[in-house]
């Protein structure tokens, strides 16, 4: 096991920060994932109120430029990324997206992304607030490096092969240490929350109506979540040449009567109803019906970030 001193730390964050573009949450009126100039910045204290996920799969993306028959797609920058601060919701909701963007139909431009990047985890001791309920799915170790706070040093578990040539590579900074991590050091304590596992035959249970009448259908809950990964793609046409312009792609949201418009204005969710439950079964049913592990990681962003307070939790723990 390897342990690093904070300030040693810190040393070594300054040191990345001139090699790679390290991101890290940072404390404004809300916690946010941002790129940081010195280690002064990084926030450890709270969890990010905004998701991770756009580092990695672009608010918005340029997927080609044309001209005329000619197409070229822009050649994105190598730099390496390192992540640092990650919890254990947001690893997992990274190891969901990749799922979907990788393990099912590469998408090149996500994936060009998370190749030059390396994890680093912050182990939470106990849920951070009301929303949280990790501890209620089955999340799994997915990090190169997690860090577990001990007061003036963090302990460091390797997950990765990439964590080991990271540790390896600036082995400087590393110490070797007999301090083992015991089960007790994993636990984060109050985030079993959701105690009806499986909603399967709960779909038309009339409980769902009492969110679904508060329900703004304002997607701040897709937006925020660090799984949901849907998307839409667009043309912008140059106005004074026509032969010109972008095919882009910009995230999507479930909860938007438009999202589920189609050709011929068929509009397949047109009941704010269907697509409320909708979101709640991607993230707790159909996800894991094809990929074995739930799209939802407990993070409470959703609930935490609803405009009305809606908490689905409660709801399905409530239901008869
Ligand atoms: S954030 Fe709340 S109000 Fe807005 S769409 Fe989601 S559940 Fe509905
Ligand atoms: S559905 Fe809500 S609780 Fe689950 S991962 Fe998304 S934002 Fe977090």
């Amino acid at each position: 096991m390897k342990a690093i001193k904070k300030e040693v730390f810190n040393r070594l964050i300054s040191s990345l920060i001139k090699r790679y573009e390290v991101i890290a949450p940072v404390k404004k009126e809300l916690v946010s994932f941002e790129v940081i100039k010195e280690p002064k910045e990084i926030f450890l204290e709270k969890n990010s109120y905004f998701p991770v996920k756009e580092f990695f799969f672009r608010k918005n993306e340029t997927l080609f430029e044309f001209k005329g028959n000619s197409v070229t797609v822009p050649v994105k920058k190598a730099k390496g990324k390192i992540l640092l601060g990650l919890r254990r919701c947001d690893l997992n909701s990274i190891l969901r997206q990749d799922m979907a963007f990788i393990d099912e139909e590469v998408d090149p431009y996500y994936k060009k992304e998370r190749e030059n990047s390396v994890l680093i985890g912050y182990h939470c001791k106990k849920a951070e607030d009301k929303y949280c309920f990790c501890g209620s799915l089955k999340l799994l170790d997915f990090f190169d490096l997690m860090l577990y706070d001990k007061g003036k040093r963090f302990i460091v578990e390797v997950g990765s092969k990439k964590g080991n040539e990271f540790i390896n590579k600036h082995k400087q900074y590393f110490k070797n240490t007999n301090t083992s991590l015991t089960d007790k050091d994993k636990i984060i304590k109050n985030s079993d929350r959701l105690k009806k596992k499986d909603i399967s035959h709960l779909y038309n249970h009339p409980d769902w109506k009492k969110d679904v009448k508060l329900c703004l259908s304002c997607a701040a809950c897709n937006v925020l979540c660090p799984s949901c990964y849907c998307f839409d793609i667009n043309d912008k046409v140059n106005i004074k040449d026509l032969s010109k312009g972008e095919r882009f792609r910009t995230w999507a949201a479930c909860q938007l009567r438009c999202f589920t418009k189609v050709a011929g204005e068929h509009v397949f969710r047109d009941k704010r109803e269907e697509r409320f439950k909708h979101r709640i079964y991607h993230q707790l049913q159909y996800f894991k019906e094809k990929h074995g592990v739930d799209l939802c990681t407990g993070c409470g962003r959703c609930i935490r970030g609803c405009p009305t307070r809606i908490d689905f939790v409660k709801t399905i723990n409530e239901m008869k």
